[in-house]
């Protein structure tokens, strides 16, 4: 009680005691009057009426509040207008704050040169900016509220969201309007709204196709001199009457003429690679087969380590593509073979598991420091080039064997000592291992 009433305004005190004032002299009155009870009720009623006449101007304002400016009354009812007026003020201000800056986001989201999309927990649309309405072809009132997914549906798209928005996005061929779109999702820190980016990368994809098309076209345009150049080095090289003075630098040119049709080779095939299609039907490949022919194969070079082991714990068969697998069991053995000693040993191992197939070559060769791990796959990467290139090596054989690896879903794990040896392991998914028939087993 104590605190209502130090919670009073000064204007509701004044009210309170008018009334108590009122009352008084109705009571003094009525007792000169002999007739208290009837002028009590009559200044009770006068002021009931007042009251109600105060709560009705101020309903009627508060309804007209926009046209209507606030009505003069005195005391508590004066009170009450004044606090609403204030709060209305106050609402007005915050709500022509929020539309600015609401416009001016607009505005900046339709300057971006990249599209939006807020997207709910379910992949539905919330929000997008006209960016991302011209290259998505979305429509406001029709598709917000509908998942994206089923508005862009292409494979790769869908399978990004699936995954989970994996960090290199997806990117997507608009066939319509011959333009590449490139998604990534801003991580927000909560499930409940998601950021999709979508950023137009057809001039990069255009000029990656016009440099793999390049490459391709130099390589093979280099094929048939480089063939005309070999065969006159043959022909010196078997010539009894040339001086014996050119012996070594004929020698040396034919070395070297070797090494160029060996990058040439890896570059037309990696450039097939990469133009994505598979030049061969995908079909079960018989891998411990394959991988003792590379070993006989090994065997067979002047110069090889001493010991090459073959450990097949599976006669699983791998659905794929067979020059292409073949390319990279042969890339990762002859790698093995050209670091590692006369002395030293290499094992060939494939064997299946719950996590799917797997092939490793390992050697007790010299080994790959740390740091450069990450980079043996890039074109053209040797961890000690003189060394790579006195063994004859394109420095493309990593970078085929991985781009075959993505195109059978594969990955490939490098475990390396320097001096010690490595490891080069590839790992397939289940998806790929096919059982032997009994029909393969009878032919094998
Ligand atoms: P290259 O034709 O030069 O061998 P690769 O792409 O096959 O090119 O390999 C890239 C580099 O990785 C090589 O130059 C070599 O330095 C290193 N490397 C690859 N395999 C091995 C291995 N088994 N042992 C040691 N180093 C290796």
């Amino acid at each position: 009680m104590k605190k209502i009433l130090s919670a009073f305004s000064p204007s509701g005190w004044q009210s309170v005691s008018r009334l108590c004032i009122a009352l008084l002299a109705a009571w003094l009155l009525g007792l000169a009057l002999g007739r208290v009870a009837l002028v009590l009720a009559i200044v009770l009623g006068i002021y009931s009426i007042v009251q109600l006449w105060n709560v009705l101007r101020v309903e009627y304002w508060l309804r007209n509040r926009r046209v209507e400016s606030p009505p003069d009354i005195s005391g508590v009812w004066g009170e009450v207008v004044t606090i609403i007026s204030r709060i209305y003020r106050r609402k007005q201000f915050h709500r022509a704050r929020v539309t600015g800056l609401l416009r001016e986001f607009r505005r900046l989201t339709t300057a971006m040169p990249e599209g939006a999309v807020l997207l709910g927990p379910d992949h539905e649309i919330l929000w997008f900016n006209g960016r991302a309405g011209e290259w998505l072809r979305l429509r406001r009132k029709r598709d917000v509220g509908i998942r994206i997914e089923n508005l862009v549906r292409h494979p790769s798209f869908v399978e990004y969201l699936k995954t989970g928005y994996p960090s290199d996005g997806a990117v997507v061929e608009d066939l319509e309007t011959d333009r590449w779109l490139a998604f990534n999702v801003v991580r927000t820190g909560t499930a409940e709204r998601q950021l999709l980016m979508v950023r137009d990368v057809s001039q990069e994809q255009q000029l990656q196709h016009m440099r793999k098309d390049f490459v391709a076209n130099a390589s093979h345009e280099l094929r048939s001199p480089l063939t005309v150049i070999s065969g006159y080095l043959d022909a010196l090289a078997d010539d009894d009457a040339l001086d014996p003075a050119w012996n070594s630098p004929v020698l040396e040119m034919r070395r070297q003429a070797e090494r160029m049709r060996t990058i040439i080779k890896d570059l037309l095939e990696l450039s097939k690679l990469e133009s994505g299609e598979h030049t061969q039907e995908e079909q079960p490949v018989d891998m411990a087969g394959m991988l003792s022919l590379l070993r006989k194969e090994v065997m067979a070079l002047e110069a090889h380590p001493r010991n090459v082991r073959l450990e097949l714990q599976s006669d699983a068969l791998l659905k794929g593509v067979e020059s292409e697998l073949h390319s990279i069991a042969s890339n990762l053995i002859s790698n093995a073979v050209k670091y590692t000693p006369v002395e030293g040993e290499i094992e060939l191992r494939w064997w299946v598991d719950d996590d799917g197939a797997h092939l490793s070559v390992r050697d007790t060769g010299m080994g790959i420091a740390e740091e450069h791990i990450p980079r043996l796959t890039e074109r053209f990467y040797r961890v000690d080039p003189g060394r790579a290139r006195s063994m004859g090596g394109s420095g493309l054989g990593l970078a085929i064997v991985k781009h075959a690896l993505q195109r059978h879903d594969a990955t490939l794990q490098v475990q390396s000592k320097e001096g010690v040896g490595s490891t080069f392991t590839c790992h397939f998914p289940s998806a790929r291992v096919v059982a032997r028939s009994a029909d393969v087993l009878a032919i094998a």
